[in-house]
């Protein structure tokens, strides 16, 4: 059999996984190509912990890292720009062209600020490298510079990212005060919510639990309170001005602008996601997976895990030449997202924990979720060590050195 060409294009949780999948497949048969428009992968679900002083290398880690005992896989660090389905080819920014038998589009999502002025030119971000130094930065500099706290620390969005990243502040913010040298008695840290509830996608028990226990660890919880403006001075929320001058966008997001470039190419649903087939395919060489595509549990990293399993699965099947081909089912996710230390609400259908056993829940689904693209070995390394804590700020250092 003719070797073929497999390209991957994202290095995110679902083309990782895919990535890791592969490394059993025999490479005589296919060649694997990786494209991603970074050389890390980034575990979101670190991403707040990593924004609050835990080690870096716990949510970003480098793909070199991850594909060293894989290394059939051809890495290019390149930004895809079109498609062209009908004559298999994916060309980038800087006018590579690669030609495909397969092709997996796993470029997940990008933040959206729904066009609130000021929102996109002042407030923070954790999603990339960039955007997690700058914050961290931000955070030191502001004590350095003041020598006091902000008036106040605005967490936009209460979904799982905003309860994460509002909760681990509360501590974060009060231990760098302290080796900053001030007083953090009048720390004030607001979650806000344009809907009437924390944790909308989570069911009313979970959602009530965690209003309580965020309440419990003092953040301000403001539900139904639009944001309408940001200034390098105060955030505007229904119509009362917030003194701040730091502010947390975790409240949206849009599919890639790839898709919306080559729209000619694929068909969408409402909230432009790429509508796929029964084997997450737009025809019969490109799938479409993880937060991009249409599928019932779309967004979540889990999902995106799942998707990539099928795919490789589905992918054997077609290279065999199988005549046998099931569809892909949507695997129903289990969320634990943690608040503050040794607590989290774990929901699983209608069944809903909370407190240390829920947060040990999610300690483990991380080691299994990094298992799923690092390996057993690399994953209980960063695992174990994932309460090691890390400052850039050289005063932090200093007091580092000294305790
Ligand atoms: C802060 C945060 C916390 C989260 N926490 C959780 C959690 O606890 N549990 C959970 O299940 N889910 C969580 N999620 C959701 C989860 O991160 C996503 O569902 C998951 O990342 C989707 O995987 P993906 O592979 O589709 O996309 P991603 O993981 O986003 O990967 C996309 C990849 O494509 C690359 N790329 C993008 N455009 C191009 C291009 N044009 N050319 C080449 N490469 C490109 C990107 O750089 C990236 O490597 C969280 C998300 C965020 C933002």
């Amino acid at each position: 059999m003719k070797q073929k060409h497999l390209i991957i294009v994202g290095s995110g949780w679902a083309g990782m996984k895919l990535a890791r999948e592969l490394k059993k497949y025999p490479q005589e048969k296919l060649k694997v190509t990786l494209i991603s428009d970074i050389t890390t992968f980034r575990y979101s679900a670190a991403l707040y912990r990593a924004a609050t002083g835990h080690k870096e290398h716990e949510a970003i880690i480098p793909i070199s890292e991850i594909l060293s005992d894989n290394p059939h896989i051809n890495f290019i660090k390149e930004t895809i720009t079109h498609i062209d389905r009908e004559k298999k080819v994916i060309s980038t920014k800087d006018g590579m062209k690669f030609h495909y038998d397969y092709a997996v589009l796993a470029l997940g999502v990008v933040t959206s600020y729904f066009g609130i002025p000021g929102i996109d030119q002042y407030s923070y971000n954790i999603k990339t490298t960039s955007e997690l130094h700058h914050f961290r930065a931000h955070l030191h500099r502001e004590m350095i510079d003041e020598n006091s706290l902000d008036k106040s620390y605005n967490v936009i969005g209460a979904g799982p990212t905003g309860v994460e990243l509002a909760a681990a502040l509360t501590s974060y913010i009060k231990i760098i005060a302290k080796k900053h040298k001030i007083k953090s008695s009048k720390l004030r840290i607001n979650l806000i919510e344009a809907q009437k509830r924390v944790l909308p996608i989570s069911n009313e028990k979970a959602s009530q639990k965690t209003l309580k226990r965020l309440r419990k660890l003092k953040v301000k919880v403001m539900l139904n309170q639009k944001v309408e403006l940001q200034t390098p001075d105060f955030l505007q929320v229904n119509g009362v001005q917030i003194p701040t001058s730091t502010v947390i966008w975790t409240a949206g997001v849009t599919n890639n602008p790839f898709f919306k470039k080559n729209e000619a190419q694929f068909s969408f649903n409402p909230k432009g996601k790429v509508v796929v087939d029964n084997h997450l395919m737009v025809d019969d060489a490109v799938y479409v997976i993880g937060d991009n595509a249409d599928t019932p549990y779309s967004g979540l990293g889990l999902t995106a895990v799942d998707n990539a399993g099928y795919v490789y699965k589905d992918l054997k099947r077609q290279l065999k030449g199988s005549r046998r081909r099931p569809g892909y089912k949507p695997l129903v996710p289990a969320t634990a997202i943690p608040a503050g230390k040794k607590w989290a609400v774990f929901q699983y259908k209608k069944f809903v924990l909370t407190g240390p056993i829920a947060s040990l829940i999610r300690s483990i689904a991380d080691l299994v979720a990094y298992s799923d693209i690092l390996g057993y070995k690399k994953a209980l390394h960063i695992w174990l060590t994932s309460e090691e804590k890390e400052e850039k700020c050289q005063v932090c250092k200093a007091s580092f050195n000294q305790s």
